[in-house]
């Protein structure tokens, strides 16, 4: 889970990373309001999206009187932020964060992610702050700096000085620049999160060190035990198929493809989606609703999946170990008959009761589209999309005539 820069800040400062002043404003007037607040005659308007890139993008602006701060708001909120980390449609800025403006002597980054291959928290600094760090890596990766954390200790002091060191900083900030760094890495660690970034880390003309931009990713798996950060959630920030599905507790994945998923187990869930790929089409989503599947889940996944207007089949693919694959088909058919289901179904089941799975579909008069292996269930979905959309089978005459779905059941 990702939460908003003015989150992570109020969450970074409760450890004792420093920050400016600032607060979150909803509209023009707020914005203004906020700025009186915070006083000084500088302020900076940052657009509050889950993307980084918005100073590049005009998602940040400095200004110089509540004039400007109403102006520049009245542009950001309601319009569309396109980043490089966006895609093309953008993000709609809902929030603003004013702050008051501080002059930047330097710019640092500084970054804590989990590094898999060392099995450890790394912490990531250069002092070429500001600029994205897949560019620092890529232009100058001599200039990176590397901390691996020991987690039966925990960051030591002497790492952090050596790292602040390593960033140049001078004598007396270096007190300042320790405790940000040992703040972030504590509040990495007691918050559960997956990554933290502070880019830029600054020094001011007079002597402070701030973090002016604050990133976390949460570990979604440990949110259960951090009430106070999976309220930060912004649901209007994700995919909302996605946000829906886990509402579920379902594992979705939002693509872009056409073949709908439904699917028991993660790894069988892939393996369905190279197979569709294979058969020449593209997987709307990645879908594990999964083991012991309730009739109720398997509709609530029909409902995610149908709710995608990209969706022109689905696929249904189970292997009933601890599922039964009676429930699935009364699920199946449960769905079907109450959301009015007019796309082509294609239906594999295999394993406990599958039977009874099979007499349960093809008794309920729906054109179920079954299938008995997994080659089989993609080869007849991906037919089912060409027959839809009058794609290449239909086009080079190879096959016949679209398959009447329900003489295909079997
Ligand atoms: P990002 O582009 O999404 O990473 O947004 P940032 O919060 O990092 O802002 C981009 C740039 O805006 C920073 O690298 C700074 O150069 C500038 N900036 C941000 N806050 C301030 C500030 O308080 N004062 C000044 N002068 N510049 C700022
Ligand atoms: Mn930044």
């Amino acid at each position: 889970m990702d939460i908003h820069e003015y989150q992570a800040k109020e969450l970074l400062s409760n450890f004792g990373v420093p920050v400016p002043r600032g607060n979150v404003a909803y509209t023009p007037d707020q914005a203004v309001y906020c700025a009186r607040e915070i006083g000084g005659n500088r302020w900076v308007l940052k657009a509050q999206i889950h993307s980084g890139g918005r100073g590049q993008a005009g998602g940040v602006r400095v200004c110089g009187s509540e004039h400007e701060v109403h102006a520049a708001a009245s542009e950001l909120l309601g319009a569309r932020l396109v980043t490089k980390q966006t895609g093309p449609q953008g993000k709609l800025v809902q929030r603003l964060y004013v702050e008051a403006a501080v002059p930047i002597a330097k710019e640092l980054y500084i970054g804590f992610v989990l590094d898999r291959r060392s099995e450890r928290v790394c912490v990531v600094a250069t002092p070429e702050g500001g600029m994205e760090i897949e560019e620092i890596a890529a232009q100058s990766p001599e200039s990176l700096l590397r901390v691996v954390i020991e987690p039966a200790v925990g960051m030591q002091a002497f790492q952090a000085r050596e790292l602040c060191f390593g960033l140049g900083i001078e004598a007396a900030q270096l007190p300042d620049a320790t405790r940000a760094v040992l703040g972030a890495y504590r509040a990495f660690r007691d918050l559960d999160a997956t990554m933290v970034e502070i880019n830029p880390l600054a020094v001011t003309v007079d002597g402070r060190v701030l973090a002016l931009d604050a990133k976390m990713t949460f570990d979604d798996n440990a949110l259960f035990r951090r009430p106070t950060v999976r309220e930060l959630r912004d649901y209007t920030e994700e995919d909302p198929r996605e946000a829906e599905a886990s509402k579920h507790g379902l594992n979705y994945v939002g693509l872009d493809g056409e073949i709908g998923c439904i699917v028991n187990g993660a790894g069988l869930a892939m393996a369905t989606m190279d197979m569709i790929k294979l058969a020449g089409a593209e997987p709307a989503n990645f879908l594990d609703v999964g083991g012991g599947a309730s009739p109720e889940r398997v509709a609530a996944a029909f409902r995610i999946v149908l709710g995608d207007p990209r969706v022109k089949v689905v696929l249904v693919n189970i292997f009933a170990g601890i599922n039964r694959c009676d429930w699935i088909a009364q699920g199946v058919v449960h769905a079907a008959r109450e959301q009015h289901i007019s796309i082509p179904i294609v239906a594999r089941l295999a394993g406990t009761n599958v039977e009874e799975g099979r007499r349960i579909l093809r008794e309920s008069g729906l054109s179920i589209i079954t299938a008995d292996t997994l080659a089989d269930a993609a080869q007849k979905a991906v037919d089912a999309l060409h027959s839809v959309t009058g794609g290449p089978a239909r086009l080079n005459g190879a096959v016949p005539g679209a398959p009447t779905l329900a003489g295909a059941a079997r």
